[in-house]
């Protein structure tokens, strides 16, 4: 049965007795309204005057007061429909007369003079031919609009991105909270507040970019230690994420733009013990409970006493291996109580209070999680590489 002989009855006489029977009956309606839509706009008209005409004979078929469709619909189906059954019926109903404005076609459709359309057809059907003669035809075949659109591919996060905010995530539950600062520092806050002046060799160790005298590119996070100590105050915690710039050349391991991430905490009574404590709970989360963690002594200007940290090989569980160089342990960070003059310069009185601090490299904790051998790799801009981490 057409749409046409279906809506001359009631729903009783189609046998429609429930809302599911409501349902399809409507759902076969739409299709059947979309259908004739997309057939008249991919159909195309010669002239002007024939699309107005087309266009008009589609609404009216569906939306004139007498005789239409959609009027049929509402006399035999919802005005005579069962008292249960009139609130779907109503619904559908009221969706569909909604979707009908879509029948407006008439500006959707192409109009290409009838001669055309055949010249078109023999152009494509002998195109690969040199004795086509396609001069004439200078119009593109029309396009139908109602086909689906081009999909363009969605990016994800960078995979350094994702460790990071990993490693973030674990310290905003503990309650620190995030802090960031300029990638284009002041000497003062890169070097000398943080206990580095000028003679000190460790100026030397980091090849620095100097701006000019006074400003450099941040060779770490740790400048924002005394801006966040400056603004705050104590008590103090929070992590830094950010790019930091050293003169390296880059290989395997080492990029002039790295990612580091630091951490600080700073109240009343922080100990040693604390530290460890904090570290230990986040290597844990991070790479798993099986992790075990080292400290050892260390130097840094900024910290005292100082330390290194080192975790039970994640590759081998602490047997010893290739990447480990058969230690069991792998250095990922170094970390300290933050040096008294250090609080003093960042206006904190080191006889009240006393912190903690530490800085590991985001890049560094990517490749170990990634098992990737090599740096450059996440700045190449290589979609091949990248796409393999998106979530
Ligand atoms: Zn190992």
């Amino acid at each position: 049965m057409t749409i046409d002989e279906k809506v001359r009855k009631t729903l009783t006489e189609l046998g429609v007795l429930d809302a599911a029977g409501v349902e399809a009956l409507f759902a076969e309606v739409r299709s059947a309204m979309e259908q004739e839509r997309s057939n008249l706009v991919s159909r195309g008209a010669a002239s002007e005057a024939e699309r107005e005409k087309l266009s008009k004979a589609l609404r009216d078929r569906w939306l004139a007061r007498k005789n239409g469709l959609l009027s049929k619909i509402d006399d035999q189906w919802l005005k005579t429909a069962a008292k249960d059954l009139k609130p779907f019926v109503g619904r559908n109903f009221n969706a569909l007369r909604q979707e009908s404005a879509a029948l407006e076609v008439s500006a959707l459709m192409q109009v290409v003079p009838l001669g055309l359309h055949v010249a078109i057809r023999e152009e494509s059907s002998f195109s690969d031919s040199a004795s086509a003669d396609v001069g004439h035809v200078t119009r593109e075949v029309p396009q139908d609009p109602t086909l689906p659109g081009n999909r363009r591919p969605l990016g994800s996060l960078h995979p350094v991105t994702q460790i990071q905010r990993e490693i973030e995530e674990i310290f905003l539950q503990l309650g620190f909270r995030i802090e960031g600062g300029p990638e284009i520092e002041s000497v003062y806050y890169n070097f000398d507040a943080l206990n580095i002046p000028e003679s000190h060799p460790s100026r030397d160790d980091w090849d620095t970019f100097y701006v000019n005298s006074r400003t450099v590119l941040r060779t770490h996070t740790s400048p924002v230690q005394i801006r966040a100590m400056e603004k705050y105050g104590a008590p103090l915690y929070i992590i830094i994420p950010g790019k930091c710039y050293r003169h390296d050349n880059p290989d395997a391991s080492h990029s002039p733009m790295f990612h580091q991430i630091e951490g600080l905490a700073i109240d009343t009574d922080i100990t040693f013990a604390d530290l460890k404590g904090t570290l230990d709970f986040f290597a844990k989360k991070l790479f798993g409970e099986r992790i075990r963690t080292r400290f050892q002594p260390s130097f840094f200007p900024f910290t005292e006493p100082s330390g290194e940290v080192a975790i039970s090989c994640i590759f081998c569980g602490g047997k010893g291996c290739r990447v480990c160089k058969e230690s069991g342990w792998i250095e990922v960070m170094g970390c300290g109580m933050v040096h008294p003059q250090v609080l003093r310069n960042g206006g904190i009185d080191p006889e009240e209070y006393s912190g903690w601090a530490f800085g590991l490299g985001v890049d560094r904790f990517a490749m170990m999680k990634y098992d990737i051998n090599d740096i450059q790799l996440f700045f190449q801009s290589d979609a091949r590489f990248l796409e393999q981490f998106s979530a």
